[in-house]
């Protein structure tokens, strides 16, 4: 069987990335999610080796020095990587999604070219930070600081194959789903 199609997904903390994400893979045994890795610490509800694999500082620095990351980068003052493992794997298997922010998106494009970028852009700025307040789950410096960063992100959109707007996660799902058929069609 071919090698499924990588599909990097960015948008700002806040922007429902992770609504919208569960929606596309509902059903969806041929897309597979790619688990980073991370030192920040587990929110409520989130499980090690699902939503990410949490490790500690020492643990990431020891995975950077074995080259076991295809990308990885340092923001909101906690470490993120992809596992080379995780994409090899998987991509035997079907389409992967990879949830990353653009650094971490440009990076990995550099090695696989024919990787598809899609950018979730939040209807407004001011709804992008009335959803991440509303959440009740980042402290406010962490806020602060990711919308500090938000902003350079949104800068960057320009540089995404697609941007879609999530102003009804069922919709956006939906329109993330049609680009990945299609790519998916292109093989
Ligand atoms: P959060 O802490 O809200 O889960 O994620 C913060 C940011 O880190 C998000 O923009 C998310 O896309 C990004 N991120 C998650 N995993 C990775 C990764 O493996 N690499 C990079 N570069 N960014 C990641």
């Amino acid at each position: 069987m071919s090698e499924g199609k990588l599909f990097i997904i960015s948008g700002a903390s806040g922007v429902g990335k992770s609504t919208v994400l569960k929606k596309v893979m509902s059903g969806r045994s041929d897309l597979l999610f790619s688990v980073s890795a991370t030192t920040r610490r587990p929110r409520p509800g989130e499980q090690d080796g699902v939503s990410y694999y949490f490790v500690t500082k020492e643990q990431f620095e020891d995975m950077i020095a074995q080259d076991a990351f295809l990308e990885y980068d340092a923001h909101n003052s906690n470490y993120y990587g992809t596992p080379v493992k995780e994409v090899e794997e998987k991509l035997k298997r079907g389409h992967m999604i990879l949830d990353i922010e653009p650094v971490g998106a440009f990076n990995v494009l550099k090695k696989r070219p024919d990787a598809i970028l899609i950018f979730i852009e939040a209807p407004s700025w001011e709804e992008l930070e009335r959803r991440l307040r509303g959440r009740g789950d980042t402290p406010e410096d962490q806020i602060s600081m990711r919308l500090e960063r938000a902003k350079w992100e949104l800068e960057q959109k320009e540089k995404y194959d697609y941007v879609v707007v999530n102003d009804q996660a069922q919709a956006c799902a939906d329109k993330i789903l049609h680009i990945i058929a299609q790519a998916a069609d292109m093989k």
